[in-house]
């Protein structure tokens, strides 16, 4: 064994084999891997194998889709088979909700470039003739799916590591972990220490452990999982020699079941309601290639549906019942890039579906690791979107709760209830007692909106407009015609003091630097260019409480990007000392308040001038209101006149009692986070993770009035001034559009009436897929190419999918439905009505630009 690498992947299952050879391939090949046991040896030896490209995140779809495209490569590289079986797969709708789900899954499939296609019942029963169609009214189609071997695909992994260079020990287990002064690790095992720059917990089962030997207790959860194996079927055979192919594999959501062939039987698992956590606390070293004992009562209730659903697996023999173990993060998505707080120490865990994701989790962290930057749109599965709120007993509710719903239908407006409330602000049981229905913003309790006094505050969960839709229009119209109040503690809030500050700041943001009192608003951007943050930035001035000659900066950003952007500044700290950065989470609380009236009310709280004359648009100042130290900022995401007041929670109380007895002459109303993400519709105002990611420039974001190219060398700066000489491919664009009984959700296609393909629909999967007829014959030739292409769009050489939603809602002011996405630049400022269509639910609603905001398009209220 070597003494040094440049790096250690710990851990031989499916996804640290995929983690070295996309290291190895990117050109690190001073790399090792240490396995404990045997490669396999955790729950990769066990797996069904099975692999799909659908995900609820379309990033991690493309991934998924990478990962499929990859084994061909592989198996090439290798020379070891990994048993591909490119069968396809149908899902199953039971009804018309579910049936609106796959159509939302459909129309996302078409700016992904997947093949997928909406089939009736009969046409998935040709594929599959197992299944009694009365059951169900619908299915959706996606010819890239499949199943594999998982342990030959692991080698396969392996050996293209090892012949790339890389180095694998086995039977050696990692026992601790220690940094020296100068970042290098100590990775101590049972065969010696060896020193390396980075280290990757690739440690499956055992990945909770391997972040402790660091101080750092990662949010997963190993859970039990079983699979039954049925006897030869004399239906299958049948079904293999009439057709000269294998059956498709098929997802069952009311049954909670997945299937599939098995060499002349039928594999069949399930994701039982009933669910059950193993080593909860921790993962026994000595667990090797064993598996758990079956419990058939436990999945009963699914297979009782299974059965009656597909008879011809009734009466067939089990031959065997799997059950294993297998990790999950709290939302089922794996926990990759490096932990904040740590110098290369990167993670590949929690990754529940090792051979749909694996690749793509490979490629996405060695490209971080060697470049910098994960190369793709990873905010779905980075591990830093958990906070510390994540402990293992908020982890092991969340991840019951996502196993036993992971096919339930996830609506856009539903909120799970598992571990809630993780964090309260001190108004909590005021909002619950003045009726507001609260939601989950990042780990803290917010109000939604507030039911009326006498109804149930609760959402009835729907794809179209619900029954918050007149009540958020009510304190929409309330705030725009009179004042409201919210609670908006679930921002994040830093402080950025030190002489370095301003020099600090200045380097990682596009825009100046506010002078004393003033705020600004600044996008952050990557050394590629990409947006990776957007923030309102006050200057609190050194004669407010700073030490002498320092600066002190009060940054807000987006709570779920916190650690995110916590880690992206530590990284950049001058190594002098002279620049300090302190996170609040709920140590700072906030209020805001907006509308015409809200200056009126303000004055009335406080012993200071804050006419608009004293307290300009974009000012800051601390004051006293009513009575309690606050920090105020002259601005609001209404778009409007309004403020947003920051106190320490022990005055929050008395603040929002003096506003709510102060506002009761104005009529002010308590308005929740769903009319403020209204509002901010009609004012075309992005938010961030929706509109902006990682994925855009800040041309193609349109955030051009707050790139200040001339300014001085900021990260990026080089990437943008490129992206604006050439012009942004893309541009952000809003939409009214012409909706019936349902708004946009986000991740819809946009549709345009063009003669030019503008490139923008591509195709991440690189092999063809199989397609058949309704009696299960494969279509080759020209109707495979035309269905093809009907799917893609381009039926008539006219309409073409051309861009794709972001967000969007009722902007209930204006009473107009809304959408904001991105389109080819070159569309962006025509504001024809017959140009674009937005498909919502399969229906296609035309749509029109609207360049200016609805709302106030001059800014004269907001700045009054
Ligand atoms: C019954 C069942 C069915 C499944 N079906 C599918 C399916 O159809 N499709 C699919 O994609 N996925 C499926 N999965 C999930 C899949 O198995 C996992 O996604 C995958 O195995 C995760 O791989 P991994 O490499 O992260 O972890 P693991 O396979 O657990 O590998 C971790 C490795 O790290 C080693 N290790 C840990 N700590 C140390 C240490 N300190 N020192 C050295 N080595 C260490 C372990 O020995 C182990 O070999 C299934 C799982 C189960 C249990």
């Amino acid at each position: 064994m070597k003494s040094h690498a440049k790096a250690v992947v710990i851990g031989g299952g499916v996804v640290g084999c995929s983690v070295l050879y996309h290291l190895a391939r990117a050109g690190w090949t001073d790399v090792m891997l240490i396995e404990r046991s045997e490669l396999t040896s955790g729950s990769s030896w066990h797996a069904a194998g099975g692999f799909h490209t659908l995900n609820g995140d379309p990033n991690v779809a493309k991934l998924q889709a990478y990962t499929v495209q990859l084994y061909k490569e592989l198996e090439e590289l290798s020379g070891q088979s990994c048993s591909l079986h490119l069968t396809g797969g149908v899902m199953l709708a039971d009804t018309p909700e579910r049936m609106d789900f796959l159509r939302l899954a459909h129309a996302k499939g078409r700016y992904l470039g997947m093949d997928t296609e909406l089939i009736t019942p009969s046409e998935a029963k040709a594929m599959f003739p197992l299944m009694d169609e009365k059951h169900f009214v619908g299915a959706m189609w996606d010819p890239v799916e499949g199943h594999l071997d998982p342990s030959g695909t692991t080698h396969a992994y392996a050996k293209a590591a090892k012949k790339l260079g890389a180095e694998i020990v086995l039977r050696n287990r990692v026992l601790e972990l220690t940094q020296e002064a100068d970042g290098t690790w100590n990775v101590v095992t049972e065969q010696g220490t060896v020193k390396a720059e980075h280290v990757v917990n690739c440690g499956g089962l055992w990945a909770r452990e391997v972040g402790r030997m660091v101080g750092v207790e990662l949010p997963l959860l190993a859970m039990e999982h079983m699979y039954l194996l049925t006897e030869s079927m004399p239906e299958v055979e049948e079904f293999n020699q009439a057709t000269g192919r294998e059956m498709v594999g098929v997802l069952d959501f009311k049954g909670e079941i997945y299937t599939r062939q098995e060499r002349n039987g039928i594999l069949l698992g399930t994701y039982e309601k009933a669910c059950k956590p193993w080593s909860p606390v921790n993962t026994p070293w000595d667990f090797g290639h064993e598996l758990l004992q079956p419990d058939l009562d436990r999945i009963a209730p699914s297979l009782e549906v299974g059965f009656r659903h597909f008879p011809g697996i009734a009466n067939a023999g089990i031959k065997q019942v799997i059950n294993g173990p297998f990790t999950f993060a709290p939302d089922g998505n794996p926990l990759v890039g490096p932990v904040q707080g740590l110098t290369n120490f990167w993670c590949a865990c929690a990754v529940m579906a090792g051979f749909s994701q694996g690749g793509g989790v490979g490629l996405a962290l060695s490209n971080w690791m060697v470049n910098g930057d994960p190369g793709f749109d990873v905010w779905g599965m980075d591990v830093a979107r958990f906070g510390e709120w994540a402990s293992l007993r908020y982890t092991n509710a969340k991840v019951r709760e996502n196993y036993s719903r992971r096919f339930s239908i996830r609506f856009p407006n539903e909120e799970l209830p598992a571990a809630r409330p993780a964090q309260t602000t001190p108004l909590y049981d005021t909002m619950i007692a003045n009726n507001a229905v609260m939601g989950d913003s990042w780990g803290l309790e917010t109000p939604l909106w507030f039911a009326p006094k006498g109804t149930e505050p609760k959402d009835v969960v729907s794809f179209r407009r619900s029954n918050d839709f007149a009540h958020v229009g009510n304190e929409v119209r309330a705030v725009r015609e009179r004042v409201g109040v919210t609670e908006i503690a679930n921002f994040a809030k830093y402080e950025v003091s030190g002489s370095g500050s301003e020099d600090f700041l200045n380097r990682l943001m596009t825009n100046r630097m506010p002078k004393k009192g003033r705020i600004t608003l600044t996008p952050m951007l990557n050394e590629f260019g990409k947006l990776i943050g957007d923030f309102t930035i006050a200057n609190m001035g050194a004669n407010m409480g700073a030490r002498a000659g320092e600066d002190r900066f009060m940054i807000w950003g987006s709570s779920a990007a916190a650690k995110y952007h916590m880690r992206w500044f530590e990284k950049h700290l001058p190594k002098d000392g002279s620049v300090r950065i302190h996170r609040f989470d709920q140590t700072l609380v906030g209020l805001s308040i907006a509308g015409p009236q809200s200056q009126t009310l303000l004055q009335k709280l406080v012993d200071v001038d804050v006419s608009s004359r004293a307290f300009r648009f974009m000012d800051f100042r601390e004051m006293a209101v009513g009575g309690a130290p606050c920090m105020v900022n002259r601005i609001t995401y209404t778009g409007d006149l309004g403020y947003e007041i920051w106190m320490q929670p022990a005055y929050q109380r008395l603040v929002y009692a003096a506003i709510k007895e102060a506002g009761e002459e104005f009529g002010l109303v308590d308005f929740g986070m769903r009319a403020l993400l209204c509002m901010r519709l009609e004012k075309n105002f992005p938010t961030w993770f929706r509109e902006l990611r990682p994925i855009y420039g800040p041309f193609e974001g349109a955030m051009d009035r707050f790139i200040k190219l001339e300014k001085n060398d900021f990260i990026g700066r080089e990437a943008a001034a490129q992206e604006q000489a050439e012009g942004p491919k893309l541009r952000r664009v809003s939409f009214v559009v012409e909706a019936e009984d349902a708004d946009v959700m986000g991740d819809e296609p946009i549709w345009a009436k063009v003669s030019t393909d503008y490139g923008t629909v591509e195709k991440p999967h690189g092999y063809g897929a199989p397609r058949f007829d309704a009696t299960g014959k494969e279509v080759r030739g020209s109707a495979a190419a035309e269905g093809a292409s009907a799917v893609r769009g381009i039926i008539d050489g006219a309409w073409r999918v051309v861009g794709w939603v972001t967000s969007g809602g009722y902007a209930h002011h204006v009473d107009k439905s809304m959408a904001q996405g991105y389109v080819p630049a070159a569309l962006a400022e025509n504001e024809s009505r017959d140009l674009f269509e937005i498909e919502i639910l399969g229906k296609r609603c035309p749509a029109r630009i609207n360049v200016e905001p609805l709302f106030d398009p001059t800014g004269e209220k907001m700045r009054s």
